[in-house]
């Protein structure tokens, strides 16, 4: 612990207040799909907050006149700063076998890989070494927040919390619930769900004295793990759970498979998710349901009246779509009916730690779903910073560059990656090569242009 407070004290060199000149691009809140570039820009951080933000020369010579930043960093003309991003669904235990398991449907692949891997986090220590490589591995892939599922251990599901806190990740962290259709012995009781997840959301909001509410870089969350691992008495002992306080989050699973879909409809017969999650008090505006490939019309309505997020998780859509019947998430559509819509990497249903790999994945869905508008780069961006912000209900934190919200970043060097950035192949439509330079980077960055890594003002990488 010592040692890895020196090596963040070791990288944030700069002072309480500080700033940043050069481009910068961003998501606009006007409407969703929307980015702003910004050719000549500063953004002035104090206390880890935005406080004031430049978009051309007079403005920045106005803004360092009144806020006398003491350290202005100038970044390079090759390099642009982006908000940190946003991965709205992960599974912290599942990491240990991503990158392989991707030959069987669903509600197979978990009792054959899933239950047994998550089983092994009974053992604190093997959960503590896989929990810290995955947490290093998302800070590295830019990802500044993260929406985590853990296991049904309290001990385990503590140490997570723990190792976001230590490196400075932000996050939605809970202990996953399961009563029913573990199998493997990977279940607990009614009553130890409820006691677990009452033991876990104190904890949570006991390791981070002096902040409440949305300053706490790890927020609580009750996870019933989906309809069919959870009865309607947990559901409702959950949404009780939910209810008893405004600072507690919500994520679950909805509509993800066809075979998923049809053992709810033997369980609950002839209801949806939807129904089953609102009924229990589970569809909040803290809530955020991973997939709803299979929403009916009707769903969408209820998720955008209800105010919760959807985890678009396109790559293991895919994975378990058990086609024919595939379809990619209605995007465009969730949108119009006011969802609010964030992208998820779904380790390890999906393979790859880089929200900009669900990016491209979201896009390549799109095409190939002849009902579906095309999702390009700027609308799965948007997705991945401002709207993965409002789909966990911290868009009045972070999600873009605002005054008032708080410094999550990345300083992007476009040189550095594993492509040619190619300036004077810039084609004609191109408005400018800071545009030419982000859609690269979207499209064939990587860690590698990740050159630093900003939370709460804070350098963590
Ligand atoms: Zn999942």
């Amino acid at each position: 612990m010592a040692a890895l407070e020196e090596k963040l004290a070791a990288l944030s060199t700069h002072p309480p207040k500080f700033a940043v000149r050069g481009r910068f691009v961003h998501a606009n809140a006007r409407r969703a799909g929307l980015i702003e570039f910004v050719e000549d820009g500063l953004i002035v951080v104090e206390d880890g907050a935005i406080i004031a933000v430049a978009k051309d020369a007079d403005q920045i010579k106005a803004v360092l006149a009144e806020h006398r930043p003491q350290d202005v960093v100038e970044l390079a003309e090759t390099e642009f700063l982006a908000p940190g991003m946003v991965d709205c669904h992960v599974h912290a235990p599942q990491y240990a076998y991503s990158g392989t398991a991707t030959d069987k449907p669903l509600m197979e692949w978990l009792q054959h890989y899933t239950f047994p891997a998550e089983k092994r986090c009974v053992d604190v220590d093997y959960a503590k070494t896989l929990y810290s490589a995955l947490v290093d591995r998302l800070l590295m892939q830019g990802t500044t927040c993260v929406a985590l599922y853990a296991t049904i251990h309290v001990p385990a599901t503590n140490a997570l919390v723990d190792i976001c806190l230590e490196k400075g990740l932000r996050a939605v962290v809970g202990k996953v619930c399961m009563d029913r259709h573990g199998g493997d012995g990977y279940e607990e009781t009614t009553a130890e769900a409820l006691a677990g997840t009452r033991a876990c959301l104190d904890y949570i909001r006991k390791a981070q004295p002096g902040a409440s509410g949305l300053s706490r870089l790890v927020q609580p969350c009750v996870i019933p793990r989906f309809i069919p691992t959870c009865t309607p008495e947990l559901l409702a002992g959950l949404g009780d759970i939910a209810r008893e306080s405004d600072d507690v989050w919500v994520q679950s699973h909805a509509s993800e498979a066809p075979d998923q879909v049809k053992f709810v409809d033997t369980l609950h017969p002839g209801k949806r998710c939807t129904e089953i999650f609102e009924s229990h008090g589970l569809l909040t505006d803290k809530c955020v349901m991973a997939h709803c490939v299979y929403l009916e019309d009707g769903e969408l309505d209820t998720f955008a009246r209800k105010g919760a997020g959807v985890a678009c998780c396109p790559l293991s859509n895919a994975i378990f779509s058990l086609s024919p019947g595939w379809h990619a998430f209605p995007f465009h559509k969730a949108h119009a009916k006011g969802v609010r819509v964030g992208m998820g990497t779904d380790i390890a249903g999906g393979y790859a730690a880089s929200i900009l790999v669900a990016c491209r994945h979201a896009a390549v869905a799109s095409k190939h779903d002849m009902g579906e508008k095309d999702v390009d780069y700027k609308d799965a961006f948007w997705a991945a910073t401002l709207g993965g912000a409002r789909a966990l209900g911290l868009d009045t934190v972070l999600g873009n560059f605002e005054v008032g919200k708080q410094f999550d970043a990345v300083r992007i060097n476009c040189e550095a990656g594993n492509y040619d950035t190619f300036p004077s192949a810039i084609h004609p439509c191109c408005p400018s090569r800071l545009e030419h330079d982000f859609e690269k980077f979207v499209n064939l960055g990587d860690d590698r242009n990740i050159a630093s890594v900003y939370v709460q003002g804070k350098r963590r990488r």
